[in-house]
């Protein structure tokens, strides 16, 4: 296997290779650093862009966090530029078009940089709009909510509905795990909620490969494993705000990141468990509701689709079966971490868990092992099984 899974996480900028699944792989982030105190290190990353301004994008949170040190570096540093501040109140930041509008009508002609600072919403905007105006961006991560720091996709919400668009990658990200291990517990539950999805996400992976030809690198799939399985034997600790805890899942989350980069697709990071969180996701926006984190969506997500891999175990191929752990294990690995366990935790009613079974394969045109159910006629009886025992015979 490539030596270049033997990298630690901040050696994985600008690295390139050609790989074993026949494709050449590129991850051209320019810059990286995660570990403690590593904020300071954001000067340095700007230099190139000194000629301009930078704008720098935060929130009421996490201008207090990290925001306010960060205009305080680059001020000693003698960089120009301006501050964009969002004020959300109690609520939470929702990433819209009133959000994006406001980060593209503030882009001054003379920006060389973007800087955001914050977790999804803030990135997910910049990110948005440095795609489109060309303005390369560096994002200093808040929360290791999720895995999207590295992703080149740029998660919306327009017109009430959620769109995933497509996004350049950042040109740079630090995330300073002094400043991450003080998120809001519920945050970073959900960034393990998210790593957690990867374990049904690589046996979806598989399946597609031997039931649809789809293409797969195995590199990318054993960087994720190997990142998700060190994440997970320290997990236990994430509730004690454990620094080392912490640098394993952000470096989890990362290492996703750097994994869909090689390949150009969420696959080694996204399976049918995030078929059912979007679709809980877009049923609660509809309602005007406000939904739960996508990673903790995921993480409960994830036992579920592992309870169909063991309700298909009589016609899956074996090798497939052989990557999906049981359901309990996931569940106790959910618990252990102190993560919700159960889609009925966190507000999921009956009427909404068995209506995603049933269409959450037509959220995306992607395979996994929904889709294997219907083709296979098994899909409602299952899906009946698994919510009786969740919710109880009704
Ligand atoms: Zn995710
Ligand atoms: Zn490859």
């Amino acid at each position: 296997m490539n030596e270049i899974l033997n990298r630690s996480i901040n050696e994985m900028a600008q690295t390139e290779f050609d790989c074993e699944c026949g494709r050449h792989h590129v991850f051209d982030v320019h810059d990286l650093a995660i570990g403690p105190g590593v904020i300071q290190k954001l000067p340095e990353f700007c230099e190139p862009f000194r000629d301009g301004v930078l704008e720098i994008v935060y929130d009421q949170n996490t201008y207090r966090v990290a925001g306010k040190e960060a205009v305080r570096l680059l001020k000693d540093a003698g960089f120009q530029y301006k501050e964009l501040a969002f004020d959300s109140g109690d609520d939470i930041l929702i990433p819209d078009e009133s959000v994006v509008g406001r980060v593209l009508e503030e882009q001054d002609k003379n920006v060389s940089l973007m800087v955001a600072i914050g977790g999804g919403s803030i990135n997910d905007s910049v990110k948005y709009v440095s795609s489109r105006t060309k303005v390369p961006y560096i994002i200093v991560g808040t929360t290791p909510s999720m895995d999207g720091y590295l992703a080149d996709g740029a998660p919306l919400i327009n017109n009430g509905r959620k769109f995933s668009y497509y996004a350049d990658l950042a040109y740079g990200a630090i995330c300073d795990t002094d400043i991450m291990k003080d998120a809001p517990m519920d945050l970073i539950m959900a960034g393990f909620g998210d790593v957690v999805g990867k374990i049904t996400a690589i046996p979806d992976w598989d399946l597609s490969v031997k039931e649809v030809n789809e293409y797969r690198c195995d590199t990318s799939v054993e960087l994720v494993r190997r990142a998700m399985n060190k994440c997970f034997t320290s997990s236990s600790k994430l509730k004690d705000r454990d620094p080392d805890a912490i640098m394993d899942l952000i470096e989890a989350l990362m290492m996703t990141g750097v994994a869909m980069a090689w390949v150009r697709l969420s696959r080694p990071a996204s399976g049918a468990e995030h078929m059912l969180s979007h679709y809980w996701e877009m049923d609660f926006i509809a309602r005007g509701l406000n939904p739960n984190h996508h990673g903790t969506q995921v993480g409960v997500a994830t036992p579920v689709i592992a309870e169909i891999y063991e309700e298909l175990a009589d016609i899956l191929p074996e090798e497939t079966k052989a990557l999906c752990p049981s359901r309990l294990e996931i569940e106790k690995l959910l618990r252990d971490a102190g993560h919700p366990v159960s889609p009925k935790d966190i507000g999921i009613s009956r009427e909404l868990f068995y209506r995603s079974l049933m269409e959450g394969c037509t959220v995306r045109p992607r395979y996994s092992i929904l889709m294997f159910a219907k083709e296979h006629g098994r899909l409602e009886q299952v899906a009946k099984k698994i919510t009786n025992r969740i919710y109880g015979e009704e």
